[in-house]
């Protein structure tokens, strides 16, 4: 679901992105919360927060579940599962 929203991987095509609608914003929320994105990216998605309580709610939910997340200890967790947290966190699994 995080993927969907953003088509490219690639910065520069991120940069492209326009946050207009929801679905937008759902694969940008995770690097909108670690600061990763370009500013022009991150002012995009403040406007729509702005204007949209429906994603402010998506996006605490985010941010406590990545609280929740980060208090599981790596060795607590199956390894498939282990991959799976993390690359939802960073969508970037590597295990
Ligand atoms: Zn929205």
């Amino acid at each position: 679901m995080l993927k969907a929203a953003v088509g490219c991987k690639d910065e520069g095509c991120k940069a492209d992105v326009p946050v207009r609608k929801c679905k937008d914003l759902v694969g940008l929320l995770a690097d909108f919360v670690e600061h990763q994105l370009p500013p022009g990216v991150h002012a995009s998605l403040e406007r729509h927060l702005a204007a949209c309580p429906r994603c402010v709610t998506q996006l605490r939910t985010y941010q406590s579940t990545v609280a929740l997340l980060r208090t599981i200890k790596d060795e607590d967790l199956p390894p498939e599962l282990r991959c799976t947290l993390k690359s939802f966190l960073d969508r970037n699994c590597r295990n």
